[in-house]
């Protein structure tokens, strides 16, 4: 048997798989279900891969999408930049923020069925079936250490939650993603950010299907709100009214994708290509003793999940994998307590700032919207610079909490490149 077991062939567990293997450790990946299984099941999210995970899918090459061309468009195909549409209270602000290079959107059930056909074309092991918490006993024996990147049945409760990291006991947005065909790109090719304080927001995000250059919706509706009709209907029960839902929405509270939509064309690929759900965000302990002494440890969505409000959770779950990577390669003299901690300690370095960047958005776009976004949304739609650094630094989340983790750094950022901050001057000399 190989030195690590790997369960979970998502994301984090795959790019763990090929970093051990790029870097001669070898390891066993458990995954729940064979590449064949994985491409017939419904869509599992529609993840954007910003330019940091793209080019950590280049030095595992595994960057099998890369370099695609989009008919009619001069770019290749990706997220060139994020057209904004935001319905602030005093009139809808219409601006661009661009990346300094593409991110990506893939269909993942396409990645993830690729990846592990990749990692065992290259003579890594797979088993395939699904792992339980009372196999781990059995695991670990036959393991020098095992790391988890599975989310389902009872793994989850070996790592306890941590709710000072993470207070939510209950979804911030409801979730209706899924597949269309019938609306253009915008040019330059990238994504459609729309958001309606109380209402939610909508990316759309050229996305490359099985069937080729599409389009994904996801609607990140506040509950409660009327976005809530999205929710009613399930696509596979009625697909028509589904259809017509989504439409009546964007007309009433979000029409700027409409002056690219083909309402004859307009609809989704197939009703296993819809996802309707929520996320309750959630941080646990990463890592556990087992009884029989034994210590595992979680990375991706099993440490970390958030809402995908920010598009974070692949490009989180993919640097998880990175930093367990390095320190098996680096220090895995022996998979203890200190192997553990110090562990732990990296993940929570990079996933704490991402889990605190998303939360923050997440109750800072309601009614009424938070002061410093509000600020922060009127400066980047006069400054370009100001757009295109928040916009470039999806790839770098780190960075753009730095400039949210307080009211005072928003300001001194904007002032900076020569912004007025008049909502936040008020704010800040307010008696606290
Ligand atoms: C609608 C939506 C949109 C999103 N958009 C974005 C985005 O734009 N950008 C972004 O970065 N992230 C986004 N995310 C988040 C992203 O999809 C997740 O964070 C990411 O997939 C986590 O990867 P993971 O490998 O940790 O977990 P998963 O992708 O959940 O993979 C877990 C794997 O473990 C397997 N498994 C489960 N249980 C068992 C078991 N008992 N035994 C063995 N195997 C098991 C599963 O089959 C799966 O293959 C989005 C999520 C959703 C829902």
């Amino acid at each position: 048997m190989e030195p690590i077991g790997i369960v979970g062939g998502g994301l984090a567990g795959l790019h763990l798989a090929l970093y051990l293997q790029k870097n001669g450790i070898g390891a066993t990946l458990y995954a729940e279900t064979t590449p064949d299984v994985q491409r017939k099941k419904r869509l599992p999210n529609t993840a954007s891969h910003w330019r940091n995970t793209r080019e950590r899918e280049r030095y595992l090459a595994v960057n099998h999408w890369d370099g695609m061309t989009v008919p009619g468009h001069d770019e290749e195909f990706g997220n060139h930049c994020f057209h904004f549409y935001l319905g602030l209270p005093d009139g809808a602000l219409i601006f661009r923020g661009d990346h300094q290079a593409p991110g990506i959107t893939v269909d993942q059930r396409l990645i993830t069925s690729t990846l592990l056909e990749d990692f065992e074309n290259r003579g890594g092991q797979v088993v395939v079936g699904p792992v339980q918490a009372e196999d781990l006993d059995g695991l670990t024996t036959r393991h020098d250490f095992v790391v988890l990147s599975a989310g389902r049945g009872n793994l989850t409760e070996i790592f306890p939650r941590l709710p000072e990291h993470c207070p939510f006991t209950q979804p911030q947005r409801l979730i209706c993603t899924g597949l269309y065909h019938g609306i253009s790109y915008p040019d330059p090719v990238g994504v459609g950010l729309n958001a309606v304080p109380g209402v939610g927001e909508l990316f759309e995000m050229p996305f490359f299907t099985f069937e080729g250059m599409k389009m994904a919706l996801l609607f990140e509706l506040v509950p409660g709100g009327p976005g809530e009709v999205l929710m009613e209907t399930r696509p596979e029960e009625d697909q028509k009214t589904f259809e017509q839902n989504v439409l009546g929405f964007l007309r009433e509270f979000m029409p700027k994708p409409l002056e690219r939509l083909d309402p004859n064309e307009f609809g989704i690929l197939s009703p296993s290509d819809v996802l309707q759900g929520a996320i309750t965000p959630t941080v646990r302990r990463p890592y556990a003793q087992l009884d029989n002494g034994r210590w595992v440890m979680a990375i991706g969505d099993l440490h970390c999940v958030n809402d995908p409000l920010l598009g974070q959770g692949s490009n989180a779950a993919s640097q998880a994998a990175f930093i367990m990577g390095e320190a098996i390669v680096r220090d895995g003299l022996a998979y203890d307590e200190r192997f553990c901690h110090g562990t732990a300690e990296r993940l929570w370095q990079y996933a704490g700032d991402v889990t605190a960047w998303n939360n923050y958005f997440l109750q800072s776009f309601q009614i009424p919207p938070g002061p410093a976004v509000v600020q922060f949304l009127l400066a980047a739609a006069e400054n370009k610079t100001v757009a295109d650094i928040f916009s470039d630094q999806f790839a770098d989340p780190q960075a753009n909490w730095n400039i949210f983790a307080s009211f005072e750094r928003t300001r001194t950022f904007l002032q900076r490149h020569g912004c007025a901050t008049p909502i936040l001057d008020q704010v800040l000399s307010a008696p606290r």
